[in-house]
């Protein structure tokens, strides 16, 4: 259909990555990043801060999109150690993570702090990759959908469009572990998402938006993902860091 979004491969390399062998990686993405693949999906790649400006000056007319893996939420002042959603624009990025499950749970991010971080990236310019998704205990108490729901709830800012907006559903207990939820309850959790979207970004651009799914994403199981129901891409961890797993993966689509 004309509403069905381009999809959108985004690798995660969290923090992984030295500037030589990075080079090398990010240069064999650009190689096999084909005309005949690049009609099809975007490519994103989110390495680590340390490299988001080498990267996006690598990039440049490749069409491959850099993101930071979190921002703060504010401009810029006396918050030591960390980058604001301006300082990675001005490096060249195009895309930021908010509220990957790692920062929600290694640096104690709520939805609101998530929320707040989005904010920022659309004040600079940025797309927000808003991630959610369950815990095991939250997955085995049939809480699935509204965990989701409420995380989608407090930490989509109200501006949010097609163009700004990402959201990325990442099991918790499916990343970075080689399990997966069957094809049938990834589409019951993009439909739940897609509706909420209805209600948070408004009916003109709700089904433009990309919902992404990640955790123990592979080359194996890419194309079985990828063919859901409003499945519109994916964000990949450990396998973004092996550029042929990471072109095969976009290559599902
Ligand atoms: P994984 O990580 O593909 O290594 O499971 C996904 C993510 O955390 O974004």
């Amino acid at each position: 259909s004309v509403d069905r979004p381009r999809p959108l491969v985004a690798g995660n390399w969290k923090m992984n990555g030295l500037m030589r062998s990075s080079a090398k990686v990010l240069g064999e993405v650009h190689a096999g990043y084909t005309p005949g693949l690049r009609a099809r999906v975007d490519l994103v790649v989110c390495p680590p801060a340390t490299l988001v400006s080498a990267f996006a000056h690598m990039s440049v007319g490749t069409r491959v999109g850099i993101g930071g893996q979190d921002c703060h939420a504010k401009e810029s002042g006396a918050f030591t150690g960390d980058v604001s959603a301006e300082m990675l624009a001005d490096a060249g990025a195009a895309y930021v993570l908010v509220g990957h499950s790692e920062r929600r749970q290694y640096h104690k991010e709520k939805d609101a702090d998530v929320c707040a971080k989005a904010v920022a990236a659309h004040r600079a310019g940025l797309t927000a990759i808003v991630c959610v998704g369950e815990t095991r205990e939250e997955r085995e108490a049939g809480k699935t959908l509204a965990v989701v729901r409420k995380q989608l709830r407090g930490s989509i800012p109200v501006d949010s469009n097609s163009h700004n907006l990402v959201v990325a559903y990442e099991p918790v207990w499916a990343i970075g572990t080689g399990l997966t939820p069957t094809a049938a309850d990834v589409a019951e959790v993009h439909a739940a998402i897609r509706e909420e979207l209805k209600r948070l970004v408004g009916k003109a651009d709700h089904a433009k938006v990309r919902i992404l799914y990640g955790g123990s994403v592979k080359p194996s199981n890419a194309a079985e993902l990828m063919a859901v129901e409003n499945v519109n891409g994916a964000l990949v961890g450990g396998a973004s860091l092996v550029a042929a797993d990471f072109l095969a993966i976009a290559g599902a689509y």
